[in-house]
């Protein structure tokens, strides 16, 4: 075979594997990283995704006053500034890009997005996009339909700037300051608030073809544990494609620690989500990351009744799972023509051809959770998913991460837990002058207080508010 031909096929070869070299690369090395104790086989971590990213130092103020608050206290002595925040995520990008691979989900998160005009928020998701991320503004919601336009839309042409937009909106009876309504006493008052947030983005839709992600986020408190089922029945069918709740931590500012957090443990938050649910939550099917930290359940509603999209206790749905995994890995790399996709398809179908079969029964048994065929006549299915994140408090992830820092294992069991889950991160923030992602449990306890001191230096406020 002439060296052309074969330099033409080892082309065709690279072009079409299933995944993008870099990200299995990535995923590989997320693996080794891995504790042996969450190397298991539902483990997502490594094997369909390299973490998820948020960026850090990019814009710390907020509008809000929240109790808790994860920022520190020198957070809103930092001026938001558009260059900065471009600047600093297209960096923070480049690196997370570069360890995690191509196609992840990282959040445009800080203090408030919507803080920034929308042409820095733009060019910031812009940057994101570029590099490869799926990005998600983190927002409380507080802004209007003229400022969500403006984002979309190129101001010089009038065209939609993205097609898709994505937005996490983050509503909870600890926030305060929100307009219409300044102090919350319960969380079904800010119902309003959150259907308007949903409203506004399909609006959007309807007046420019742009779709979106939404996500539900709320903070659960001593206070508001028992309003948590209440918030998803009364909000499920706003337009939220996620519930995902965080059992409030002793992190950031000390001053807005308010109640005893750890009066209720995670167990007592996911009943709750599932009384809301409607439903049993099947989050062990899929782990991200260690267990303590994340619980992720996928599924939907269909006619009003809620069915999961794996059952945790079928094997079958596992031997699925396993072979979906086998095939695709982190996900088929989409770009390029539709021929090369198919070529990717086929390769992926090649490798693990146990996943035709399996899907076929697999795709049997969810149209039964969903009560087809009758209920499929009535409507369409609804996928909505529901997540906890448990973030660590301050005095238990500071000095673990230091034991970390100098190579050492921690004797101490609460101190040696608080290890395994740094090390099992799902959620990294990137630093660019070290080289390497910081889990957020450590971007907040232990990184933000000194990097924003040193931020309201370089970015002080003009009104010379603190
Ligand atoms: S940020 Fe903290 S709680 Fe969240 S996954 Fe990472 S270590 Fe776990």
């Amino acid at each position: 075979m002439s060296s052309r031909i074969i330099e033409w096929l080892r082309a065709l070869e690279r072009a079409t594997r299933p995944e993008h070299p870099d990200l299995t690369a990535a995923l590989a090395r997320r693996w080794e990283e891995l504790p042996e104790g969450v190397r298991t086989p539902n483990q997502m971590l490594g094997r369909r995704t390299a973490g998820c990213e948020g960026t850090q130092g990019v814009f710390p103020a907020c509008n809000l006053a929240c109790t808790p608050c994860y920022h520190s206290r020198e957070a809103n002595r930092v001026r938001v500034d558009g260059g900065h925040t471009v600047a600093e995520v297209d960096a923070q990008m480049r690196l997370a890009r570069e360890l995690h691979g191509p196609s992840q989900h990282a959040q445009l998160i800080g203090g408030e997005v919507t803080l920034l005009g929308p042409e820095a928020h733009a060019a910031a998701l812009e940057a994101m996009i570029r590099h490869g991320r799926k990005p998600m503004s983190m927002s409380h919601g507080d802004f209007d339909y003229d400022y969500l336009e403006a984002l979309a839309l190129d101001p010089r042409t009038g065209r939609p700037r993205f097609r898709h937009l994505s937005f996490a909106g983050h509503f909870d009876s600890t926030m305060h300051g929100r307009h219409g309504i300044r102090r919350v006493r319960s969380e079904s008052e800010l119902n309003p608030h959150r259907r308007r947030f949903c409203e506004m983005f399909e609006r959007l839709r309807r007046e420019h073809g742009i779709t979106s992600y939404l996500a539900h986020s709320m903070t659960v408190t001593p206070r508001n544990l028992d309003q948590v089922a209440d918030v998803i029945r009364d909000c499920r069918d706003y337009g939220f494609r996620m519930f995902t709740f965080q059992p409030a931590a002793y992190l950031g500012n000390p001053s807005r620690w308010k109640e005893k957090y750890r009066a209720f443990g995670d167990e007592d938050v996911w009943r709750e989500v599932e009384r809301g649910a409607g439903g049993r939550l099947h989050w062990r099917a899929l782990q991200f990351g260690d267990p303590r930290c994340n619980r992720t359940a996928y599924g939907g509603y269909l006619g009003g009744r809620y069915w999961p999209l794996l059952d945790e206790d079928d094997p079958r749905e596992l031997r699925m799972r396993d072979s979906f995994i086998a095939a695709f890995g982190g996900g088929l790399d989409k770009d390029g023509p539709p021929s090369v996709l198919a070529l990717r398809c086929a390769r992926a179908i090649a490798r693990e051809p146990r996943l035709l079969p399996r899907a076929v029964g697999f795709t049997g048994r969810l149209l039964g959770r969903m009560g087809a065929p009758t209920a499929l006549a009535r409507g369409r299915p609804r996928p909505v998913t529901f997540a906890m994140h448990s973030f660590m408090d301050a005095r238990v992830v500071r000095p673990a991460w230091e034991a970390l820092e100098r190579g050492d294992v921690a004797e101490e069991p609460e101190a040696r837990a608080a290890q395994e889950r740094l090390r099992a991160c799902m959620y990294g923030m990137a630093h660019p002058e070290e080289g390497r992602m910081v889990p957020a449990c450590v971007q907040h306890s232990v990184l933000d207080p000194e990097q924003n001191a040193r931020l309201a230096e370089l970015l002080p406020r003009r009104d010379g508010a603190a």
